[in-house]
């Protein structure tokens, strides 16, 4: 067993209790029980239809956790849209990270705005500019990160815990829907009136930012659309794949 203590909280952190005590909770009483724990709390959205799903509970319950999202500048214009639709409707502010102007222009000098498309190195640099710094950012001194994770967007998530220690960013991670399905998250949108991206109903079941994103076909996989020129099933934009195996934070941090 490996004890954690993350930034700004007093409290050691035996994540494997934690993960067992989450999985005996709903949605709120997950969110309710972490903002509990002391330390900052910052869930990052990406206005897609699971991290909805959190907002509108931190929103409904008044929970004191930070919404934040990742202004990439290259979002749909229905995605910035609905960040201020969202704020409005759940009286919340959701904290915009920007792209550093500097770190643009160097990518753009280097690759072209849109070099993204000729490398699978191109593409992680501007994911490395347009998110991975602003996520560093909004991440800056918090001790739990909320995400909307599912175990069913990809086989690459299909072990999903969740709570799992982080250690690149000496947090400890919350994946608070990790064992809900598609069908359960629309029921409960539909239930609860949650606006939602106009987009999802055309194709789009996950969004990141226009120039990355298609609408896929019926019958292929929920984040096939993402980087679909890439060959490799495995690809994400770096948010995520940093973090080691649950069994593999729990036996020794060092290892990751
Ligand atoms: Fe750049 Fe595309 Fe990554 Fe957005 S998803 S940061 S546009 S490579």
């Amino acid at each position: 067993m490996t004890i954690h203590k993350p930034l700004q909280t007093d409290k050691n952190i035996d994540v494997v209790s934690l993960d067992e005590t989450l999985a005996s909770l709903d949605l709120a009483g997950r969110l309710s029980f972490v903002a509990g724990l002391g330390g900052r709390v910052v869930f990052t959205t990406s206005l897609g239809i699971e991290d909805q799903v959190i907002t509108a509970a931190i929103g409904t319950h008044r929970l004191p956790i930070e919404v934040a999202t990742l202004e990439t500048g290259r979002l749909f214009p229905e995605t910035v849209a609905l960040i201020s639709e969202t704020e409005e409707r759940y009286d919340i502010v959701i904290r915009r990270y920007y792209p550093e102007q500097d770190d643009i222009d160097a990518y753009a000098a280097k690759y072209g705005l849109n070099g993204f498309y000729e490398s699978v190195e191109a593409r992680h640099a501007c994911c490395h500019v347009r998110k991975l710094k602003p996520l560093a950012k909004a991440l800056e001194g918090a001790s739990f990160w909320i995400t909307g994770l599912r175990r069913g967007q990809s086989g690459n998530r299909a072990s999903t815990p969740f709570a799992e220690f982080d250690a690149e960013r000496n947090l400890i991670k919350i994946n608070a829907l990790a064992d809900w399905d598609i069908e359960a998250i629309r029921a409960h949108v539909s239930e609860q009136s949650i606006p939602v991206n106009p987009l999802h109903g055309r194709g789009y079941p996950s969004i990141g930012c226009e120039p990355c994103t298609r609408a896929i076909k019926p019958g292929e996989p929920e984040r096939a659309g993402r980087w679909w020129w890439e060959n490799d099933e495995k690809r994400e934009c770096g948010l995520h794949v940093a973090d080691a195996s649950h069994a593999t934070v729990l036996s020794s941090p060092s290892q990751q």
